[in-house]
């Protein structure tokens, strides 16, 4: 399947945000606990300056939130990593596999690991926690249990359902949605689609992508629309990402 501009940023976006990610469990981005200072690629901000980094990460919530007024749910498809496991666990070729179970539960524990370390190593580095963990720390050990599990039963039972109903973002963007904020629209008018299925087999949160892509479910991923280029030809896909334009903005003026 050809990958469009739009994928290929968003997967550049999805790769930056993952490594930003893994540079916490790589003690690049921590929090010294002994020293209370932050650590940022070797600068360090102690508790006279840890509003900077603190400022900045409020400032790219904010930030998220206008672009999630204006371009959807695209946090969700070029940010979480809850969305690379959907595409990953979701995608037609594991979906149809014989071994889904076991793919399914592979891919859970690799994520929820990861996501434990994520949360763990910003306050202490690997090897600490292995050996607080190996002398018996309760603490620790209780900490790390309730993450592992809480993850563990977010990746293989929860998956896109917790996405639609239980992420706070949801509730958020589902506040923000506005009639001029971008959607994906699925249009037929000259009745070329095959029913090929390749629009709902594709999408990562299992939506039937022609009768629900409009709703606030849907994250604008833009991989309805390869599918279907795939099976109509680029320049006959029928779905489009749509920028309403502002009603006071299309009134002709004078009008
Ligand atoms: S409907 Fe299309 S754009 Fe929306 S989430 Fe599914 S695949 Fe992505
Ligand atoms: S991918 Fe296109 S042609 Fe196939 S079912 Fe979806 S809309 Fe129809």
């Amino acid at each position: 399947m050809a990958k469009s501009k739009y994928t290929n940023r968003r997967r550049l976006i999805q790769g930056l945000a993952m490594a930003m990610l893994l540079s916490i469990p790589l003690r690049l981005v921590c929090f010294d606990l002994e020293d209370e200072y932050i650590r940022v690629f070797g600068a360090r901000f102690g508790l006279s300056t840890m509003f900077y980094p603190l400022f900045t990460i409020l400032a790219l919530i904010l930030f998220v939130v206008f672009k999630g007024m204006k371009k959807g749910r695209i946090f969700c498809s070029h940010l979480c990593p809850m969305h690379l496991f959907l595409e990953i666990v979701n995608s037609p070729k594991n979906k149809t596999s014989g071994l889904r179970p076991l793919k399914l539960w592979g891919w859970s524990l690799l994520f929820a690991f990861l996501s434990v370390e994520v949360v763990l190593s910003f306050f202490q580095p690997l090897d600490n926690q292995v050996r607080l963990i190996a002398s018996g720390h309760l603490p620790l050990i209780g900490i790390a249990s309730a993450l592992f599990l809480g993850f563990l039963g977010l990746f293989v039972h929860y998956r896109e359902h917790f996405c639609k109903r239980g992420c706070p973002y949801a509730l958020i963007q589902m506040l923000l949605q506005s009639n001029t904020t971008r959607y994906m629209e699925f249009a037929n008018p000259e009745k070329t689609c095959t029913n090929c299925r390749g629009c709902d087999d594709i999408c990562p949160f299992n939506l039937r992508a022609r009768f629900e892509s409009k709703g606030t479910d849907c994250t604008n991923c833009n991989l309805c629309a390869e599918a279907c280029a795939t099976e109509l030809g680029e320049a006959n896909t029928l779905f489009h990402l749509i920028d309403p334009v502002p009603e006071h903005d299309a009134e002709q003026p004078g009008a």
